[in-house]
């Protein structure tokens, strides 16, 4: 008998400490849902009522407004919602709902009005109900106007309620009184038997009561087990739960670094063109603070008003027609950097509208080769038009018949000539240019002696340093080495140095042409006695269509693309080109090549 009892107090005890368990997973994981539910309702209410205010409304629309307002408050878990002016204490509008006016901390009010962003603030009142105050400044010219302050109840954090208890304490006392009824229906069966087994001691249970013991006991295990398996579910949600949110947390801060790390500016707008995202290079152009941009109307935010009327005009056509781009300066870029505004509607699979995405492009580059192509093809003209002018100036003079005299028609023959040859070697320095930078002649590599790059070298100025009587001084190593390249190239490179050597030398001059093998490297290098280059165009000479001022070098004729042709060259063989120079003294030219390991006889 006294175990019996002591078996009905344990069972009793387990019975209650179950309730107490299960009544508490479920209390906890209810409040946080509440507290979810409660923090997204609040942050959209406040966000909407921010949207719909504004302080100059008719007063027909104002009271419209008001009553939606307090239908809004009436209908929703809102325990107050306060209209403030940003300066005065006095709200504009206040609705409060539950008795808290006199409970809101003082600092909870200043902190509102103190801020430029959404917030949200916790705070506890004397009675210990918990609120929570979302905040959002609603903006008038650039400026927070006024401030939208809607607070919401927090669930109780009181465990130990009445509330809480009501529904397991029932089904505790239904166990209870199921297994007390239970067992004395148990007893009454036996009761017939007393006798036979007290006199026999313990018989043996009849089959059928027998049964429904067993059944009995099967019902309370699986009872049992469904509490334990409904608990072991919940926790299993819970975990669940918070792995998923750390998943879209983690989601969420790489999406945030990787728009940050890119190489052009993005910003995000909702429909309502509010940013609800800006990367840090469109900052920098903008020259703001992130928190001053969140959350606004983007035309709050932005200054140049091209920007503006770009967003607005692009807002206006339907979505997927948005190909124009705007081209634009920005305050935080530098003096000479241009960027390209284009701008793409957001839509979902279903095609419906949910943002705007505009993008911002440093497209300085871009327009640098635009404009030095534009250079390009100005030179060009210009340098093709002067010797056509003059052939069509000498023929034309020569078709009329004014020249009879035989010398004079010789000597306007040969300016003709000398134009037309002018003309050829602009030509074909154009053409090599375009074949180096365009890339269409690859470099046709073989082995190149080098006696034989010399006397094609000599071969072609040949003609110019006798007329000038230029001594042309060779000084060469006993074995001349090889070198891996393409011949043609090479020699048009080393031509177009050693022709400027002897053009630029007076008359009597001495140009020395000396070969060196430097290990791994051929060393070619041509000094001349003429006129040198000034120290303020030795850093521009390899540059395309660049001739010095000099009246030395103008006399002479040139299109400035010799050296640039020469230096691409050489740089396609991996090689290098150097000048040392001294106006009046001279120059030399140095032009390394690595050598060929081939061996070819
Ligand atoms: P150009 O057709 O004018 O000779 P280049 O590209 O060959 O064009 O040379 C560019 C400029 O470099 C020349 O205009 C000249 O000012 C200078 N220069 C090149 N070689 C010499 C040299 N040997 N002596 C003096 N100046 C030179």
């Amino acid at each position: 008998m006294k175990n019996k009892k002591i078996v009905i107090v344990f069972l009793f005890i387990f019975m209650l400490v179950s309730v107490v368990m299960i009544t508490h997973t479920r209390f906890k994981t209810e409040v946080k849902k509440q507290s979810r539910e409660i923090r997204n309702t609040g942050r959209s209410l406040v966000k909407l009522v921010s949207l719909a205010y504004d302080r100059n409304l008719e007063k027909a629309d104002k009271n419209y407004f008001f009553r939606e307002l307090s239908y809004l408050v009436s209908e929703q878990d809102i325990a107050y919602l306060v209209i403030q002016d940003k300066q005065k204490p006095e709200p504009i509008i206040s609705f409060f709902k539950e008795d808290v006016q006199e409970q809101i901390p003082q600092e909870i009010m200043l902190a509102a009005l103190a801020g430029t962003g959404f917030q949200v603030q916790a705070f506890t009142t004397a009675d210990a109900a918990g609120y929570l105050e979302f905040v959002k400044p609603v903006f008038k010219d650039g400026r927070p106007d006024v401030v939208v302050r809607l607070g919401m109840a927090q669930p109780s954090n009181r465990f130990f309620t009445l509330e809480n208890f009501v529904l397991p304490l029932q089904v505790m006392v239904f166990i209870l009184m199921a297994l007390v009824s239970g067992y004395y229906w148990v007893f009454l069966l036996l009761k017939p038997f007393e006798k036979f087994i007290s006199a026999a001691g313990p018989a043996p249970v009849p089959e059928k009561n027998q049964a429904n013991v067993q059944a009995m006991v099967g019902e309370l295990e699986s009872f049992f087990t469904l509490i334990h398996d409904r608990l072991l579910t919940a926790e299993r949600e819970t975990h669940q739960l918070t792995a998923k949110v750390q998943v879209l947390d983690y989601e969420n801060t790489q999406m945030f670094n990787i728009f940050n790390s890119l190489d052009f500016g993005v910003l995000m707008l909702d429909i309502r063109d509010t940013v609800f995202f800006i990367n840090d290079y469109f900052l920098t152009l903008l020259g703001r603070d992130r928190q001053a941009i969140l959350n606004q109307p983007v035309f709050d935010v932005l200054d140049q008003e091209e920007l503006i009327a770009f967003i607005q005009q692009q807002n206006l056509m339907e979505s997927g027609q948005n190909t124009t781009s705007l081209e634009l300066a920005f305050p935080g870029g530098k003096p000479d950097q241009a960027f390209l505004v284009s701008f793409l509607s957001l839509t979902d699979p279903e095609g419906a509208l949910f943002g705007r995405f505009i993008k911002v492009t440093d497209v300085s580059r871009e327009k640098e080769s635009e404009r030095s192509r534009q250079e390009f093809i100005n030179h060009i003209a210009h340098e093709l038009r002067t010797p056509l002018t003059n052939i069509k100036a000498y023929n034309e003079m020569m078709m009329d018949g004014e020249i009879s005299d035989l010398e004079m028609q010789k000597e306007f023959f040969n300016t003709i000539n000398e134009e037309t040859l002018r003309l050829d070697r602009l030509i074909q320095n154009i053409l090599k240019l375009a074949e180096t930078e365009i890339n269409q002649l690859a470099v046709n590599k073989q082995m190149v002696k080098t006696d034989w790059l010399l006397e094609s070298c000599m071969e072609s100025i040949e003609a110019m340093s006798q007329e000038k009587n230029i001594t042309i001084e060779t000084r060469l190593p006993d074995n001349l080495p090889k070198i891996s390249g393409d011949k043609e190239m090479l020699k048009a490179a080393l031509i177009n140095v050693l022709g400027n050597a002897v053009k630029y030398t007076p008359e009597f001059g001495r140009v020395t042409f000396s070969i060196r093998d430097n290990e791994g490297a051929v060393v070619f290098e041509i000094e001349d006695t003429g006129v040198g280059i000034d120290p303020r165009d030795l850093p521009h000479i390899f540059e395309k269509f660049y001739r010095s001022e000099n009246d030395a070098v103008a006399e002479q004729t040139g299109s400035g693309l010799g050296l640039a042709i020469a230096a691409e060259i050489v740089k396609k063989h991996d090689g290098s080109i150097e000048v040392k120079s001294q106006l009046s003294q001279g120059s030399t030219f140095i032009v390394t090549l690595p050598k060929g390991n081939l061996q070819i006889g």
